[in-house]
């Protein structure tokens, strides 16, 4: 686990509040950092990225695990794109702990994991495709996510499973884009799960012009 709270400075392009719940995009331009605020602490964060020149080069997962050996995301990681190109780097962490495991929540894993009677509520893949609607992509141009301040504990024989959200109110995690990338959030809007504290919340994101050194 690194640790790093040393915001960045610069002048501010974006702060907004995206309600609980709700879904969000925006076009983040190489050099510019995204931070991500946790306003009320364990609140989950499902995030993806795509090249904002090419919407079939998008986050992997996989890529960026195997790129630093590494299970979770924190400062340091170089978020990774399926065609191994380095789409941001996490600079600012003091949460410490993210998810790029477990996926993002959905009507039929609800169902599965909670009864039947969860099928009517609402879930990220729904945020996530309504979302990437305006983008003019749809099902198939979504995949496996970033799940911002999520606690999935992973034990030596590889089980993982998802608890309580260890994020503080004001918790952040902060990102720099190495391309320009459009970024997709669902506010996770979990409340069957301990991630979000069974109360989901509204988060805060800013981004920051780029830095003149
Ligand atoms: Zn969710």
């Amino acid at each position: 686990m690194s640790i790093h709270t040393v915001p960045v400075a610069g002048r501010v392009v974006v702060d907004m509040e995206i309600p609980a719940n709700a879904p969000w995009s925006f076009v983040i331009r190489k050099g510019q950092t995204l931070r991500i605020i946790d306003s009320h602490g364990q609140q989950a964060v499902d995030t993806l990225f795509y090249s904002a020149d090419d919407y079939q080069e998008r986050y992997s997962g996989q890529d960026t695990l195997r790129a630093q050996g590494s299970a979770y995301v924190s400062t340091g990681t170089r978020i990774m794109s399926n065609e191994a190109r380095v789409m941001l780097r996490v600079t600012a962490d003091t949460c410490g702990l993210h998810d790029t495991s477990a996926g993002a929540c959905s009507c039929e894993s609800n169902t599965v994991r909670f009864g039947h009677g969860t099928k009517y509520l609402h879930a990220c893949r729904e945020n996530f495709l309504i979302e990437a609607a305006k983008h003019g992509m749809s099902k198939r141009d979504i995949v496996p996510n970033l799940n911002f301040f999520m606690n999935v504990p992973i034990d030596p024989s590889g089980n993982f499973t998802v608890v309580d959200g260890v994020s503080k109110p004001g918790d952040y995690v902060e990102m720099v884009a190495e391309m320009d990338v459009l970024c997709l959030i669902s506010n996770c809007p979990q409340i069957n799960n301990p991630c979000n504290g069974f109360f989901p919340t509204p988060i805060q994101v800013m981004i920051f012009e780029a830095q003149e050194d």
